[in-house]
């Protein structure tokens, strides 16, 4: 496909290869703009479907909460995994029912807990003895899981120790989560966000299996296991399709924890990202002295408009310019805010068309998760992440 674009003399040439793509190159934006083909995540919901057998699908809110995805897979009959009042009100108010929505965030208000509580919702999860006491006394009664610590995670984009308790606190908390009049029900976990291959699930889920299995010999009937997020998107490196991905982690969990009852799967990132596609444009390209090895590439968007998970540089996005095809060389690539933490790319430079400058507009592939909630509101005068959903 050939489109012109003012200021360019020259036609230019994107490789376009379905409808997302299109839009994002024909289409007019005035600011940096996340695309949403919220087609894209249904085909995406079925294909991970058919991969977890009984498994439920809970969306992780956070990683696209725009209001298309969110109906769209409430039609389709998901269930979600909220982490705050916020998004428990924006689930509610478009149609979901309290009982399909799990309050999976193991650090919450009082009064939060009390408004899901008088909401309906009967799902929440714990890590620690003084969140089980919350829970109790504004949530009698309910159903709670324990979060557990992954320590071997693999992922490109690990959840640190923020989260989860080892085995003998779980368990601990399992006999504490009774004697509050609670229904300790099983256990969750996150294996780690962009875990790209289901095989390193495989430490994991041993490490987590005994504590499994220790509750149940210590007499709790556990009907319930969380297995989290961390399917991956495709951002250039090898990954299985989803449907072979998602089999694969479930028969890696039935081979370890024998038959589990409910089985709750949490894709926030591999459910929505690959249905998404951010527009932005080059501000500047330079070098800073004559021997520079690396061209500087300023882009219109950066780490505090939607590039947040650029940080650390293991999750490293597709850039599609009007100039591929031509000579590429290493690029440094930064956002256009006056922090100089506003760097992209800079350890592992970006190979791009070394013909590449101001003006020319640049597609970023599979950008659907976690851009345009991390944009910030307005950081030095820059518009937050425009969201379209075509
Ligand atoms: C963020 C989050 C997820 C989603 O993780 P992905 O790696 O994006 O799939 C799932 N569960 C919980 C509890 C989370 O906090």
């Amino acid at each position: 496909m050939t489109v012109m674009f003012a200021g360019v003399s020259a036609p230019v040439r994107f490789p376009v290869s379905n409808r997302l793509e299109k839009f994002c190159a024909t289409a007019e934006f005035d600011k940096p703009t996340l695309v949403l083909d919220v087609d894209r995540v249904e085909q995406q919901y079925h294909a991970l479907k058919a991969g977890l057998g009984h498994a439920d699908i809970h969306y992780a809110v956070k990683a696209n909460p725009h209001r298309d995805i969110l109906e769209r897979l409430i039609a389709l009959g998901s269930h979600f995994d909220c982490a705050s009042r916020g998004e428990i009100e924006l689930c509610l108010s478009l149609g979901a029912k309290p009982e399909t929505i799990s309050y999976g965030n193991t650090v919450k208000r009082s009064v939060d807990i009390d408004y899901a509580h008088r909401a309906g919702i009967t799902m929440f999860s714990a890590d620690a003895e003084e969140e089980l006491e919350k829970i109790a006394e504004h949530a009698p009664g309910a159903q709670v899981y324990i979060r557990l610590i992954v320590e071997l995670s693999q992922a490109d984009w690990p959840l640190s120790r923020k989260f989860g308790c080892d085995k003998a606190t779980a368990l601990g908390l399992l006999d504490y989560a009774k004697v509050l009049g609670l229904k300790p029900v099983g256990f969750s976990f996150h294996v780690g966000s962009q875990t790209r291959r289901a095989e390193m699930w495989d430490a994991t889920l041993d490490r987590l299996a005994e504590t499994w299995n220790a509750a149940k010999d210590g007499g709790h009937e556990l009907t319930l296991l969380n297995i989290g997020g961390g399917f991956p998107a495709f951002y250039g490196e090898a990954i299985e399709g989803p449907t072979d991905y998602a089999s694969n982690v479930m028969a890696l969990v039935t081979a370890k924890f024998g038959h589990v009852p409910r089985v709750m799967a949490e894709p926030g990132r591999g459910l929505v990202a690959e249905a998404g596609m951010i527009v932005a444009e080059v501000v500047l390209t330079s070098r800073k002295s004559d021997r520079d090895m690396h061209r500087w590439v300023y882009l219109s968007i950066g780490r505090f408009s939607g590039l947040a998970e650029t940080e650390g540089e293991a999750i490293r996005y597709q850039f599609v310019t009007p100039r591929d095809g031509d000579p590429v060389g290493p690029c440094i690539m930064a956002g256009p805010s006056c922090d100089s933490a506003d760097v992209l790319y800079e350890k592992r430079p970006m190979n791009l068309p070394l013909t590449l400058k101001a003006g020319d507009r640049i597609m970023i592939k599979n950008t659907g998760a976690y851009t345009s909630t991390y944009s910030s509101v307005c950081f030095n005068g820059f518009p937050p992440l425009d969201v379209v959903a075509i």
